[in-house]
């Protein structure tokens, strides 16, 4: 979570321009790694616990805590942070991030922070993305002459693929209309198997007996088994599914 005494209030698009560099030779490198709440998101958790080698289980209880946020109060994932006086993250070394090509979606935007607000267009509501800078005291990046637009720092961050891959989950976040009764204690802890803990949510599809209830075809199946990718995404419709937000899920004829 980016400080907010930090952030720039400037709302800015894609097209922004911005001078930056972020290198071994800062005074100010890795600063930016510790004291900081990092929000995670569902394919972070997949690239890190693969990058890991760890089960999801394993990395979530010794890598994440847990809030709920938002009016729906689903539950969001943190970044356990070390114990140490700086509260310095778990990957951070003197060479920089050990994780770096795995770094997650927050790590990978910072300095820039990105919001989404919801937009009425031709009586439709859509989800409108804005962005702005995160500027801390000690982060020397702005002092130096390396010129960048938000989309093309996104795109040397490989930002795009986190976002694609998370949208619709965000979208579930966002959700503003979900009915109470779909909010209970059980259907909340479905969110956080089918959204977080791919291995256990694995073990849930195909020995549950989940697939005798439900229309789900040979092609996703076989890939589920082995791909983190598409049973995430697959997650994210059932949990649209029992949140009854969207029918994405058939249920079979009894
Ligand atoms: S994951 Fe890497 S980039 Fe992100 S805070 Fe930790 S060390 Fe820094
Ligand atoms: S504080 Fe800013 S310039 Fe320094 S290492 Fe972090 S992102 Fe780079």
């Amino acid at each position: 979570m980016a400080n907010m005494s930090a952030v720039d209030m400037v709302q800015l698009t894609l097209d922004s321009k911005f001078r930056f560099k972020c290198h071994k030779g800062i005074s100010c490198f890795t600063r930016c790694c510790s004291n900081i709440d990092i929000m995670l998101t569902p394919y972070d958790i997949v690239a890190m616990k693969k990058r890991l080698g760890l089960t999801s289980e394993e990395f979530l209880a010794k890598y994440t805590h847990t809030q709920a946020e938002g009016r729906a109060a689903f539950p969001i994932l943190y970044l356990k942070m070390n114990s140490d006086e700086k509260r310095s993250c778990p990957f951070v070394t003197p060479e920089g991030c050990s994780i770096y090509d795995d770094r997650p979606a927050n790590c990978r935007y910072y300095p820039i922070g990105q919001g989404t607000y919801k937009k009425a267009v031709d009586n439709k509501t859509v989800d409108e993305e804005f962005f702005f800078f995160v500027k801390e005291e000690h982060c020397k990046g702005f002092e130096e002459t390396d010129a960048w637009s938000i989309a093309s720092w996104r795109e040397d961050q490989g930002v795009d693929r986190y976002d694609e891959l998370n949208k619709e989950w965000k979208g579930i976040v966002l959700f503003r209309n979900v009915p109470a009764e779909a909010l209970d204690g059980k259907k909340l802890a479905m969110f956080y198997l089918a959204c977080y803990d791919m291995d256990r949510f694995r073990s849930f599809i195909f020995e549950s007996g989940f697939l005798n209830h439900f229309e789900v075809n040979e092609t996703s199946r076989e890939k589920m088994r082995t791909d983190d990718i598409e049973l995430m995404l697959f997650g994210f419709k059932f949990v649209k599914y029992i949140l009854m937000m969207e029918q994405t899920l058939k249920a079979k004829p009894k």
